[in-house]
């Protein structure tokens, strides 16, 4: 029996992050400011981020030095393995290869703490006391508490309603790392107060958090704003991730013919994806690279290409990226982390380069291939991951029927331990798909600012 473990030492870990930026055959399109529609300079982010955040989301370096202190906090879980799903791939009998990049073993039980710590680290090294955020299914929330607690910072979280009634054992997560979580809408915040006079049931979504934490951290000088997903210094810190897996692909004589990730603001998947996208660029390798998505919160797939903003109400600066329109209201389908409006810029960039490609699948469909993944490799994935998963699923279906012995590779973000709810509704049955309407499309088109 062959390994289906990749070992790869601690030694071997990554020192430096990659920044795809150095290798983009055309330029990503500028970040524009809210009022005057000219692209912003860094001063327009300080109110906000810290400068050694802000000079890597302007970076044009290659590669970017990870610093000491934030590899000593890597090691506690890094690096994480990849997996070959040999149980998975003889239920499917496919000659496909198929190997995991397991994330769910950081004490959060995601990918999210790769940016937390980093992101915790620059702004404790700049005196800052105090982050506000937002958090759909919890994840963030959790990575951000977990990062503060460890530089000694407070930490706030605003938690999508739907998600803080549906999954309280995040929330005591937060609390348990000091944290503290409310729920958002919330009457705390302009923005907050405003949504509720309007609808006092809002189910929330992650656009109104993010309005939420970015008002606080406008509103205070102790307090910085951190975003878990979409920004390029996000992108950056993750792609600790792909330099890994590419590592010990190595080490296992493969490379991936196939590279797979959920999508919500994009993170885990460029994480992943990114190393191998450079490849595509300066090796002319020809791998499929292929981001998934809910079929609720199609962003890449049906949304628009254009500036929009990164929240509901428009506090933020604009960026060109596939969205729903900034106020869109995704229905409350079970994977949190996944129901964003809009999308990485990177991403989209790579996506009109046609470098990178994405589909939508549905939510049952997607909670079936989960548990066949529970039952063959035996963890219990997110349901956010379940997505890679069912995509992985009929690649390899597919590979079956064609007889292909491809290799493909998938990134498990994180483990399903807080979302048993989730499952639980799947087991009984009460998990229905959601079509996204073509009406809501045309209404988003309306709702978009004009630069
Ligand atoms: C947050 C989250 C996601 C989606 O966010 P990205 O920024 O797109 O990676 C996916 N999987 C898990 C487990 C998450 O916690």
């Amino acid at each position: 029996m062959s390994q289906i473990k990749i070992h790869l030492d601690e030694r071997d870990m990554p020192r430096q992050w990659y920044n795809i930026v150095a290798d983009l055959p055309k330029p990503l399109p500028p970040v524009l400011h809210p009022g005057t529609k000219q692209p912003i300079g860094p001063d327009d982010l300080a109110p906000i981020f810290p400068m050694g955040l802000i000079q890597q989301e302007v970076s044009q370096e290659r590669y970017v030095d990870i610093p000491e202190e934030v590899l000593d906090i890597y090691r506690v879980w890094r690096p994480t393995p990849l997996v070959r799903a040999r149980r998975l791939e003889q239920a499917l009998d496919t000659p496909a290869h198929i190997y995991y990049k397991w994330e769910g073993v950081s004490p959060a039980g995601s990918h999210k703490p790769n940016t937390a710590v980093p992101q915790a680290y620059y702004n404790k090294t700049e005196g800052v006391k105090r982050l506000t955020t937002e958090t759909g299914a919890g994840q963030w929330g959790s990575a951000l508490a977990f990062a503060c607690s460890l530089f000694g910072m407070e930490c706030k979280v605003y938690m999508v309603r739907v998600s803080y009634d549906q999954k309280p054992y995040r929330r005591l997560l937060m609390e348990a790392w000091g944290a503290s979580c409310i729920s958002s809408p919330s009457p705390q915040t302009g923005v907050g107060r405003a949504i509720l006079a309007r609808d006092p049931e809002s189910a929330g979504s992650l656009g109104i958090a993010i309005s939420e934490a970015v008002e606080e951290a406008g509103s205070r000088a102790d307090t910085n704003y951190s975003l878990g997903s979409v920004l390029n210094h996000v992108m950056l810190h993750q792609t600790v991730i792909g330099l890994e897996t590419h590592k010990q692909l190595e080490l296992a004589g493969d490379y991936p013919d196939v590279v797979i990730g959920c999508v919500g603001g994009g993170s885990n998947f460029a994480g992943l994806a990114l190393p191998f996208v450079r490849d595509k660029i300066t090796k002319g390798k020809t791998t499929r690279i292929v981001a998934v998505e809910p079929a609720a919160c199609p962003s890449l797939t049906r949304g628009l290409y254009r500036y929009d903003f990164g929240d509901s109400a428009g506090l933020t600066p604009l960026l060109k990226m596939h969205t729903l329109g900034h106020d869109f209201m995704p229905p409350s389908i079970h994977a949190g982390g996944l129901r964003y409006h809009g999308m990485a810029p990177i991403l989209c960039h790579l996506y009109d380069l046609g470098l990178i490609e994405a589909e939508a699948h549905q939510q049952t469909a997607v909670f079936q291939s989960a548990v066949l993944f529970a039952r063959t490799e035996g963890h219990l994935p997110a349901p956010e991951t379940a997505h890679a998963i069912h995509a992985a699923v009929e690649q390899a279906r597919r590979c079956k029927e064609s007889g292909e012995q491809k290799t493909i590779v998938f990134g498990a973000s994180g483990h399903g331990h807080f979302d048993l709810v989730s499952y639980q509704k799947y087991f009984a049955g009460e998990l229905t798909d959601h079509e996204y309407p073509e009406e809501l499309i045309r209404k988003a088109q309306a709702s978009l600012p004009v630069v």
